[in-house]
């Protein structure tokens, strides 16, 4: 991957990957923030993607499924192009993942994870631990961002459009801020803000 990879110089004109200077909610610095709500804002630009991450799936699937939020659209936009259902799981009170709605599973039923960014794959592979649970066989696991160290889970290799390694800083040792460059804290925003006007 380069910057002039062509999904990098469409995630970054969507406001998707953002280069400065950011706050975390860990507290640490980082040079670059990741925000894959920005890629789907447009249908045509969502449609896009989940065309490209179908194809890089490369596999027979029967299902696709996908966590709440994050994975919903991209999930149903890979499911559009593969031409399978797509379905989704929610947390139970206990916080582990339950299916509901209605919806049901096949025993062995082949089934493609989505995700919008795989960073350290905690619900991926709770999703993953819940579908064998299931009865159900999970063969896929594809996102637009791999931030991923190992590019693969559970011995599935993650399918992505872009690999991406962000460094991050403890505040004391944060090249950025030697540089003197203003630090901002990105992520949600009071809609009514004036200055998202
Ligand atoms: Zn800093």
């Amino acid at each position: 991957m380069t910057e002039h990879d062509p999904w990098m110089e469409l995630l970054q004109d969507v406001g998707a990957i953002q280069n400065g200077h950011f706050l975390l909610s860990s507290g640490r610095h980082s040079g670059r923030y990741v925000q894959c709500a920005r890629a789907l804002e447009l249908p045509k630009t969502a449609t896009a993607l989940g065309a490209a991450l179908a194809d890089a799936i490369g596999k027979s699937v029967d299902r696709v499924m996908a966590p709440p939020l994050g994975g919903l659209l991209i999930g149903y936009e890979v499911a559009r192009h593969l031409k399978v259902p797509f379905s989704f799981p929610e947390r139970r009170s206990d916080g582990t993942f339950a299916l509901r709605r209605g919806f049901m599973l096949q025993p062995n039923e082949r089934i493609c994870v989505i995700e919008d960014v795989v960073t350290t794959g905690k619900t991926t592979l709770e999703l993953l631990d819940a579908l064998r649970d299931l009865g159900a066989r999970p063969v896929a696991i594809g996102c637009i961002v791999d931030r991923s160290e190992t590019h693969q889970l559970a011995n599935l290799p993650i399918d992505s459009l872009l690999q991406l390694a962000i460094p991050t800083y403890v505040a004391d040792e944060c090249p950025l801020c030697r540089q003197g460059l203003p630090l901002h804290q990105p992520g949600s925003r009071d809609m009514t803000a004036q200055e998202t006007r």
